[in-house]
């Protein structure tokens, strides 16, 4: 490694990491005036070069060599389950699906998600004191970690809004739990199957409305003047959630937010550039910039008046801890705030139920992942009485979305023990064109934060600049389980008044001890909260220990609520940390 040191002017504010959270900051911040410099350890992502048809439809290097993803050579993590386990690391993407690919380059991980959206409803950021209230804290763990958000639903509504128009989410104002919600491009055209099921749910009283999505239905230009296509309905990007968009339908910043921050003239993007430390003047209380290494190896140093966290999960947390920011969490005593009490949003298989759905005829097998179909929020949050049950909140069902089996080669390594001649093309014309869709739904309860779970920095592993890698101690809670055994036999109903037939719950026992990957939705860690003691962030997503250090992200949540895959909350929290950073840097001194 270079020993070369480069000390930049100072700026305004520092953004760490262009994806969802970095590029509204970045847009915001010098859309206002300020001098913002972006620091991404990734390249820049142009989709009209990089990803255009010639380049793009390389399902092997996307999938197999995993080219638009986070190179684990850099850095990784360690798992373990319990404190008393030695944490191994993870060092390969495991999984052919892979909710485990990190971001990688201006856009972060947002260039080849999913885009399925929703907001968080208002239970979601009062669940502790409405449990309490309802039901009694003995519904709870014993050693829950539970807290509100400091922020109401309502607080957050200005900010959804400003997030929604940036990416011009696709949806209506059909959910009489959010109500209110008006999203600025129309969704899209619902699929038989989303028809069959959205029939069905509203013979039983339930609320489909129309699945909200990033991956745009039309072509639209947002509040920066920034112009995108809507979708093609290709069907490239569906099935699968991996691949990029060529035309720039799927929303992520590198289409909706640092284009207008390039704009501005006072933003200075530098990509190829690893974070690993946070500096704090001689009173440790304040950040006095950022150090990187670039491309070349050398050492940067970028001072700056503000800086902003948004690298996301446990790098986040990670960083700061490295940095010597805030009070990490132990294990042992339950002190601490940095790292306290991560949950991930993704898990295991749970008791659920299935059925066949004969639809007569091939159903069209294109489009993207977040389109045509129908989601209900009747089962989810405390939309139902939960009295003398042993859990809380639930989760969203949806259906229908376009089946698009993605490229071929995934297919091709889905499709059963034959890999060639006549069966195989049998096979691949089945999965690709089916008459028959096997359905599960699978309706769970969300992750309650318990006492037992932590994010550290690892004792024995190191990243490739031979910092300690962040060490995750987490499993999975009963609460996930308790719920499904619940709500399996709702969804069971859906299925038999859709038609379907083989229709039947499986159960699935209570599962522990295996949690081995990382989910790209991981929340609490690094949360806002009311209590300095318990949360790292106030209700400006501002720092509680480094008055010029604000984030926001999924990580920063003090609760993961099941009814929305999570980005589009912390899409609004970037928005709202903007905010903060703002009214900062005008005033100075904590916000509350
Ligand atoms: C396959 C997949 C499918 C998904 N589908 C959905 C979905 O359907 N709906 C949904 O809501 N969410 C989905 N998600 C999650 C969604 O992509 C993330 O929640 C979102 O991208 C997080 O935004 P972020 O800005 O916090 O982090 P990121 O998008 O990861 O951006 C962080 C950026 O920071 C950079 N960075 C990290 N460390 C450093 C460092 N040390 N120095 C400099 N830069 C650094 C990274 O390169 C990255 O570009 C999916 C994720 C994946 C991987
Ligand atoms: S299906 Fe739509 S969003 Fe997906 S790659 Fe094709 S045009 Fe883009």
């Amino acid at each position: 490694m270079s020993s070369n040191v480069i000390t930049r002017p100072q700026v305004d504010v520092v953004v760490l990491g262009l994806g969802h959270m970095g590029g509204p900051v970045a847009a915001e911040l010098s859309r206002a005036g300020y001098k913002v410099a972006g620091i991404e350890k990734g390249p820049y992502w142009d989709f009209s070069v990089d990803w255009n048809s010639s380049v793009i439809h390389d399902e092997w290097a996307i999938m197999l060599e995993r080219k638009f993803d986070h190179p684990l050579h850099l850095s990784t993590f360690t798992v373990r389950n319990n404190k008393d386990q030695i944490a191994l690391p993870v060092r390969r993407y495991t999984k052919l699906i892979q909710y485990q690919s990190l971001g990688h380059g201006v856009g972060g991980a947002g260039t080849h998600y999913g885009g399925v959206m929703g907001r968080f409803s208002p239970w979601a950021y009062e669940p502790y004191s409405d449990t309490v209230d309802k039901y009694g804290e003995s519904i709870l763990p014993s050693n829950h970690d539970l807290e509100d958000f400091p922020v109401s639903y309502s607080d957050m509504v200005p900010y959804y809004e400003e997030w929604e128009k940036a990416m011009g989410i696709s949806g209506t104002n059909q959910d009489p739990f959010i109500p209110g919600v008006k999203y600025p491009t129309p969704p899209h055209p619902s699929t038989p199957y989303g028809e069959a099921f959205k029939r069905a749910a509203e013979s039983l009283g339930y609320h489909p409305y129309p699945q909200p999505s990033a991956l745009i239905s039309t072509s639209y230009t947002n509040q920066y003047g920034i112009r995108r296509n809507g979708c093609l309905y290709c069907g490239w990007c569906s099935g699968r959630c991996n691949y990029p968009c060529e035309v720039g339908a799927k929303g992520s910043s590198h289409v909706t937010t640092i284009p207008a921050a390039m704009e501005s003239g006072n933003f200075d993007l530098r990509t190829h550039s690893y974070v690993y430390r946070i500096d704090l003047d001689s009173s440790g209380k304040k950040a006095t910039g950022v150090r990187y290494y670039d491309a070349q190896g050398n050492i940067n140093v970028q001072p700056a008046k503000v800086v902003f966290n948004g690298i996301w999960g446990f790098n986040l947390v990670r960083l700061m801890l490295l940095s010597g920011i805030g009070r990490p969490y132990d294990l042992d005593t339950t002190n601490g705030s940095l790292g306290r009490a991560p949950t991930l949003g993704d898990g295991p298989a749970v008791t659920n139920a299935t059925g066949t759905l004969n639809m007569g005829a091939n159903t069209y097998s294109s489009g993207n992942q977040a389109g045509g179909g129908f989601v209900m929020l009747d089962l989810s949050d405390n939309n139902f009485d939960h009295k003398g049950q042993n859990f809380i909140g639930g989760s969203a069902v949806s259906y229908g979305n376009y089946l698009g089996a993605g490229p071929n080669m995934v297919t091709a390594f889905n499709a059963g023990k034959t890999t060639w001649g006549s069966a195989w093309k049998k096979s691949i014309k089945d999965m690709k064109l089916p008459t028959k869709l096997p359905i599960t739904f699978a309706p769970s309860g969300p992750e309650i934060p318990t006492k037992d779970q932590s994010i550290s920095l690892d004792p024995h592993y190191n990243d490739i600049y031979g910092d300690p890698l962040a060490r995750i101690t987490i499993n999975w809670g009963a609460n996930r389980w308790r719920a499904a055994e619940y709500l399996a036999p709702k969804a069971q109903e859906i299925l038999t008044k859709m038609g379907c037939t083989d229709v039947k719950v499986n159960k699935v026992p209570e599962l522990s001890g295996n949690v081995d990957f990382w989910a790209a939705h991981i929340r609490n860690g690094a949360r806002t909260g009311s209590k300095p003691a318990t949360s790292v962030f106030n209700k400006w997503m501002q720092c509680w220990d480094t008055e010029n250090l604000f984030a926001a992200g999924e990580i920063c949540y003090p609760f993961g609520d099941n009814i929305s895959p999570g980005t589009h909350p912390a899409g609004a929290m970037a928005y709202l940390a903007a905010d903060g950073i703002k009214k900062y840097l005008q005033s100075q001194g904590s916000l509350v």
